[in-house]
């Protein structure tokens, strides 16, 4: 099994991560690194600004739907890519800091 890290659960990270966890199925594992709690349909959020809509009909609970999907989720943001690996991983890997630690492998 191999894991495809997508950095950002905004417009397109989230699409990404939705296909490839689509096509890629139960053989591999499709994680998402992403600061934010909620993902935001941007667009919108003028509506938001000037009274037309409610922040709530702009955001929804990313965790709910990944786990749903089986797509893992880390809130948490990269702040480094190692993508040739590095002193204590031979394999690519990136390290997110967020509500802890993570180094994803
Ligand atoms: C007011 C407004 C109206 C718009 N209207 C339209 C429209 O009508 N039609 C249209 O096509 N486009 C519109 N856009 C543009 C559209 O919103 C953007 O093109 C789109 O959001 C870009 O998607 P993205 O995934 O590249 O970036 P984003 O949606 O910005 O997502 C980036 C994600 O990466 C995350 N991130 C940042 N740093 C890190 C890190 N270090 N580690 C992990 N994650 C990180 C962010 O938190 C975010 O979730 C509008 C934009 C705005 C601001």
């Amino acid at each position: 099994m191999k894991r495809v890290v997508v950095l950002g659960g905004g417009v397109s990270g989230h699409t990404a991560a939705s296909y490839l966890n689509k096509l890629l199925g139960k053989k591999h594992q499709v994680t998402v690194v992403t600061p934010n709690k909620d993902w935001n349909w941007i667009p919108s959020n003028i509506w938001v600004g000037v009274g037309q809509m409610d922040k709530s009909e702009v955001l929804f609970d990313l965790a709910a739907v990944y786990k749903k999907v089986g797509i893992e989720y880390v809130k948490a943001k990269a702040v480094s890519i190692h993508p040739e690996g590095g002193a204590s991983h031979s394999a690519p890997y990136v390290v997110a800091q967020g509500t802890g630690d993570h180094n994803l492998d």
